[in-house]
């Protein structure tokens, strides 16, 4: 069935499209088929957008979908306190149950702000089953994903994958079993550990060609610490070029440390990064590198992190890098009188939509209103108190810094309608209560197992040290 959205105030991100006052947007087969005034199509269903803002689904380019059951848990920790408190110790206590209604409610909660599209750096896979629930509660969503097979496991008395070999065949296995449709909603990435945990190089190079083996983007943790000991970066992108593992397939997560030398590189290969600046600033990885990606012609993207720490609203990540960077930018002017500023809101709203897409390499289906492009549409309603007389000569700076999850009434997924009415059309109490009773059980475990503030502590002295003066990595399960 066709769909025709009637009379939007369409902001496309596509310099072929534009923004156009009074378009029409024409949805055949899940796909844009025409933007316009005055579009016919009498066999259409009519979804009515007078007074309403079309724009494209937000893209999210890291997010550990996993950790929405554990919400707010980490907003005063450091970086430290994440690895010991999350990574150490929490992951070790989600059963499988868990993994499902964590996916299914996190992918939820995108979807209702907007996120039509993630990267999910799934790195909680302790068990065979723990894979199965990722993938379907992701894939019970609606919500397209890019699911990422993550190699990180916590630290576990009784590991269900003993080594590394058990976990690359899993991943072989994951791939035939549910991503053979390249086009499918969801599909497939991989997510290596950090160089931190690698023993040595070879173990690293590994786990990339196990990704290109099963024909997976690539997603890594990079350069968000350095060495505890000397302040030295850790260079892990400049270790990871040299050794010939990186490539325009690769989406490098945070990269706050890299050296001059390692934009360079970066550059060279063609990697796409993704910056998360609520975490990167809070946990004191650094400044977020938006200006080092402009700098060198590197496409940059932005992401959620964790629910964990802070809402799904990608736009609260995107006002705040916009915010950073204009002030960054002005910083040696601060006080002084003048016009104008370094960054649009439009370039911004850029970052969240098209460079997210081209970083997942799925620019050709999404990430832009443009006629073949997959229907991944917001429509957001300006009519109400939030919006009333809003600025029509900045659309985009609109979208940004004055509309939210309030204002967005609609989303369409490859043309499907998941929210409507300013409601998610899945049972949300249904998958509400579900993700209750999945926190519950995770604090009762937690309680059970000697509380957050001992495990913090305990897992500090443990496993959050330097392992190696050179700097090659500040933590080790050794
Ligand atoms: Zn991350």
């Amino acid at each position: 069935m066709k769909k025709l959205i009637r009379n939007a105030f369409v902001v496309s991100v596509d310099p072929a499209v534009g923004n156009i006052d009074g378009a029409d947007i024409l949805i055949d087969d899940g796909r844009i088929a025409a933007i316009g005034r005055g579009i016919d199509a009498a066999d259409a269903e009519i979804i009515d957008a007078a007074g309403h803002i079309a724009s494209p689904g937000f893209v999210d380019t890291h997010h550990h979908i996993w950790q929405s059951i554990i919400r707010g848990i980490t907003t005063d920790w450091s970086l430290g306190d994440y690895l010991a408190g999350i990574r150490m110790f929490i992951a070790r206590l989600y059963s499988p149950e868990d993994m499902y209604v964590a996916q299914l409610s996190g992918a939820l909660q995108a979807l209702h702000a907007g996120v039509t599209t993630t990267a999910d750096y799934c790195h909680n896979l302790n068990s065979p089953d723990h894979v199965e629930e990722s993938i379907r509660g992701v894939k019970d969503s609606g919500a397209r994903i890019v699911w990422c097979y993550g190699f990180n496991q916590p630290p576990l008395s009784n590991p269900a994958f003993p080594d590394f070999r058990a976990r690359a065949d899993y991943l072989v296995r994951t791939a035939r079993d549910h991503f053979t449709d390249r086009n499918a909603l969801v599909t497939l990435g991989v997510c290596p550990e950090e160089s931190g945990f690698w023993p040595d190089i070879e173990s690293g190079r590994a786990q990339f060609e196990s990704a290109r083996t099963v024909n997976a983007r690539l997603f890594w943790h990079a350069n968000s610490t350095r060495n505890a000991i000397t302040g030295t970066p850790n260079v892990d992108a400049g270790r990871a070029i040299d050794a010939g593992l990186l490539g325009p397939d690769t989406v490098l997560v945070h990269m706050n440390s890299a050296t001059a030398a390692e934009w360079r590189q970066v550059a060279d290969c063609g990697c796409h990064v993704s910056i998360t600046p609520e975490t990167e600033m809070q946990m004191n990885m650094g400044w977020p590198v938006i200006g080092q990606t402009m700098t060198h012609g590197i496409n940059p993207s932005v992401g959620i992190d964790i629910i964990s720490n802070n809402s799904a609203d990608l736009r609260f990540q995107l006002r705040l890098l916009l915010q950073a960077q204009r002030w960054a930018q002005t910083a040696d002017k601060t006080g002084v009188l003048s016009s104008g500023v370094s960054l649009s809101a439009a370039q911004a709203l850029t970052w969240g939509t098209l460079n997210g897409a081209q970083a997942l390499g799925l620019d050709h289906m999404i990430g832009s209103l443009t006629p073949g492009k997959q229907a991944d549409i917001l429509l957001h309603d300006m009519r109400g108190i939030t919006t009333a007389g809003w600025d029509r000569s900045q659309p985009e700076a609109t979208l940004l810094l004055q509309c939210g999850i309030d204002t967005l009434a609609t989303v369409l997924v490859g043309g499907k309608v998941v929210k409507s009415g300013g409601r998610l059309v899945a049972d949300e109490a249904e998958v509400c209560r579900k993700a209750e009773a999945g926190n519950a059980r995770i604090l009762d475990r937690i309680r059970d197992n000697g509380g957050l503030r001992r495990a913090l502590d305990e897992n500090l002295r443990r496993y959050i040290k330097p392992s190696d003066e050179t700097g090659r990595a500040v933590y080790s399960y050794s």
